[in-house]
């Protein structure tokens, strides 16, 4: 898996930062992960040096997304790499991330399985639009957009989600959330603390 992806020529708004440190990885339960970040308003060094740990950090465990509570921090801030329904792969940093959905005729649910880097190793369908649209700041404060459809259009949803304090087991029922809870369990040893620091690689791509 590659620390370090060349340009995208889709991406309006230039390659992830790099050079960022792999830091542990926030699980649910942590307070930080359970409730609204603060906006972002100083378009600094220090964020982009955030951002570029998220990204270290997103690559070190297989993600295709990361929200900076994920690693502790309570900013509304998150960095993906992620393919689209067709493959085509999608990068971007986004500040203050506000999510447009389709409604009506055009809302149709994807119902594909779902997992979170703060609860590795457990994945059950959730159901969401196929398609979403994410409004926000880039690095600089310039306004960006991406959107997009297929595991795209799942990661922008639950990564601005994770901005508002909400984590994908928060919109299961109560028999989808026992069984991602067994499968967390099961999957405990492979993810000590720390994570993705030290221990075992996960050989799933889709999280995020
Ligand atoms: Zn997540």
């Amino acid at each position: 898996m590659p620390r370090t992806p060349a340009p995208d020529p889709h991406t309006p708004h230039g390659p992830l930062p790099e050079g960022g440190s792999v830091r542990p990885i926030t699980r649910w339960g942590a307070d930080v992960m359970h409730r609204p970040a603060r906006p972002v308003v100083e378009f600094d060094e220090d964020l982009r040096a955030l951002a570029a740990d998220m990204v270290a950090t997103m690559y070190a465990a297989d993600g295709v997304g990361l929200a900076a509570c994920q690693v502790g921090v309570d900013l509304a801030l998150f960095v993906f790499d992620c393919p689209d329904e067709d493959g085509r792969r999608h990068i971007g940093v986004v500040a203050n991330p506000r999510v447009s959905l389709p409604e009506g005729r055009d809302r149709r649910l994807d119902d594909d399985d779902e997992g979170c880097l703060s609860y590795p190793g457990a994945f059950v369908p959730c159901a969401r639009p196929d398609f979403a649209i994410v409004e926000g700041e880039g690095l600089d404060g310039e306004p960006v957009r991406y959107s997009g459809d297929g595991l795209l259009a799942r990661c922008l949803q639950h990564e601005t989600d994770h901005t508002l304090g909400t984590v994908f087991g928060d919109r299961l029922n109560k028999r989808s959330r026992k069984r991602l809870e067994k499968q967390w369990q099961d999957a405990t040893d492979s993810y000590p603390q720390g994570w993705p620091l030290e221990g075992e690689q996960p050989t799933v791509s889709d999280r995020q």
